[in-house]
C-alpha cells in the first residue's frame, strides 16, 4: 500500500484524436520539468497517470500549476483485491467522520471479475455493516464520496483528497505569441490566459528612458518572472521607445499621439515577432477601458499588424481582470506605483474616434520603417 498522486487532465486533450499523443507527451514533459529537483517516479496504469514521491505535497503544489492538469487526487494504491478494497474504503469513510457516504467505482480492468456497480454495492454494504455508529448511504451529495478505481492495481480516495488544477492546455502545443507586456494589471493577465491555452509566450516591453525609470523596467521583469513560473523560460525584449515617441511629438498633432504611438507598438511587436518566428501578438486591451481602447482605436492600431492580434481580455470587466491578477500573483507587482511610457506622453484630449486615413496622413512625415528598425536594433533581451 502506498500513497500516490493521480493526475487528471482536461477532457479536451482526450478528444484530440491524432494529436492526443503529441499533447500527452508534451504534458508529461511539462510535468517532469516542473518537478525538477524533486525525486519522483512516474507510474502509468492502463493510461492513468500517477506520481510516487517521498515529497508528495510538494509534488502536488507544483503539478497543480501545470497547464492541462484539471485536477490531482491523493490516492492510496493497493492490489486489485476485493477484500483489500473493502477494507480501505471502510477506513476512508471512518477517517472522514461522515454520517452519509457513497461508493463510486470505475473498473477499467475487465479481468477483475466484478462489475463496477456490483463493487460499489458490495463495498457499501461492507462499510455499513462494520461501521460502529450512525451512517447511511446517500446518492446525492454524500458527506463522504469514496472513489474506487480498478486497473492493474486498485486506487481508492475520497473527494476530500482532490485538488483543483490550472486546467487549460499543455503549454507549447498551440503556437506562439508576442505579448505586449506593460507594467499594468491587464497585460500579465492576458499573457497568462494565452499561456494557459497552450500558447508559448514571448514578451516585449517598450521602455522610455529616461522618462520611465529603471524601477519601471524592474517591475516588468518581475512580472515576466511570475509568468515564467507558469511557462517554460520566457524571453523579455526591452525595446527603447523614446526616439519613436519624440519623433511623434515633434511631427504629429497632439491629440493623435496616443493612437500613433499604439500603431508603433504594434509595428515593433509584429516586426520582432517576424524576426523571431513568433506567430501572433497579444495585448491586454479591453474594449472601452481607456480612450485608446475604443472600437475605432483598436481598428486603427490593428491596421498595421501583419499577423493575428489576440486580446483575451477584450470583453472582461476590470474587476474580473483584477481578480485573476490576484490569483496568479501578478497584482501586487502591477500596482507598484511606477509610471509607464503611456502615462508620460498622454495628450490632454486624445482622439477617441481616430480615422484611419487621417492618421496615416499624419504619419507620412515619419520614417516608420527606420524608427522601428532602430528601436529593435537597440533592444535588450532578458531570459527568465
Ligand atoms: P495594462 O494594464 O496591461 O498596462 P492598460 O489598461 O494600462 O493596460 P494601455 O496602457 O492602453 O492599457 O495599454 C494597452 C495594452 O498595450 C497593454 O495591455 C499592453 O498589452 C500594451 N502596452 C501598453 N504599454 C506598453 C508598454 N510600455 N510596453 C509593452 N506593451 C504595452
Ligand atoms: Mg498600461
Amino acid at each position: 500500500m502506498r500513497r500516490l498522486i493521480l493526475i487528471k487532465y482536461a477532457s479536451e486533450i482526450f478528444l484530440k484524436g491524432l494529436n492526443r499523443n503529441k499533447f500527452e507527451r508534451k504534458l508529461k514533459k511539462n510535468i517532469a520539468r516542473k518537478l525538477h529537483g524533486i525525486e519522483f517516479e512516474f507510474v502509468e496504469d492502463m493510461s492513468r497517470w500517477f506520481i510516487a514521491s517521498e515529497n508528495l505535497d510538494e509534488v502536488a503544489n507544483r503539478v497543480k500549476k501545470v497547464f492541462g492538469v484539471k485536477e490531482i487526487c491523493f490516492v492510496t494504491e493497493i492490489e486489485s483485491d476485493f477484500d483489500k478494497i473493502k477494507e480501505l474504503a471502510f477506513e476512508k469513510v471512518k477517517a472522514s467522520g461522515a454520517k452519509t457516504f457513497k461508493i463510486e467505482t470505475n473498473r477499467a480492468n475487465k479481468d477483475f471479475n466484478m462489475e463496477s456497480v456490483e463493487v460499489s454495492r458490495e463495498v457499501g454494504a461492507h462499510v455499513l455493516i462494520n461501521y460502529d455508529g450512525e451512517l447511511s448511504v446517500k446518492m446525492k451529495n454524500p458527506e463522504c464520496m469514496v472513489k474506487v478505481e480498478i486497473r492493474k492495481k486498485a486506487y481508492v480516495w475520497t473527494l476530500g483528497d482532490v485538488v483543483k488544477g490550472e486546467g487549460g492546455m499543455p503549454y507549447g502545443v498551440n503556437g506562439s505569441t508576442m505579448l505586449m507586456l506593460s507594467g499594468g494589471i491587464d497585460s500579465p493577465v492576458a499573457g497568462y490566459m494565452m499561456a494557459r491555452r497552450g500558447v508559448e509566450l514571448h514578451c516585449v516591453y517598450y521602455h522610455s528612458h529616461p522618462y520611465t525609470s529603471e524601477r519601471a523596467k524592474d517591475k516588468v521583469k518581475d512580472l515576466a518572472k511570475v509568468l515564467a513560473t507558469y511557462t517554460e523560460k520566457v524571453n523579455l525584449y526591452v525595446v527603447p521607445f523614446t526616439d519613436i515617441q519624440m519623433s511623434i511629438i515633434e511631427k504629429c498633432r497632439e491629440d493623435e499621439l496616443t493612437i500613433i504611438m499604439r500603431r508603433f507598438m504594434m509595428r515593433v511587436a509584429c516586426t520582432l515577432a517576424e524576426e523571431k518566428g513568433i506567430q501572433s501578438v497579444t495585448t491586454g486591451e479591453s474594449i472601452g477601458q481607456v480612450a485608446s481602447q475604443t472600437m475605432e482605436g483598436l481598428i486603427v492600431s490593428n491596421d498595421v499588424a501583419d499577423r493575428p492580434v489576440f486580446r483575451p481580455l477584450i470583453s472582461m470587466d476590470k474587476e474580473d481582470i483584477m481578480d485573476i491578477s490576484r490569483d496568479i500573483e501578478t497584482y501586487d507587482i502591477s500596482i507598484r506605483p511606477y509610471e509607464d511610457c503611456c502615462t508620460i506622453f498622454v495628450p490632454k484630449h486624445p482622439k477617441t474616434k481616430p480615422v484611419l486615413e487621417e492618421i496615416k496622413k499624419s504619419e507620412s512625415s515619419l520614417d516608420c520603417e527606420a524608427l522601428v528598425k532602430d528601436a529593435i536594433e537597440n533592444m535588450e533581451v532578458y531570459t527568465f
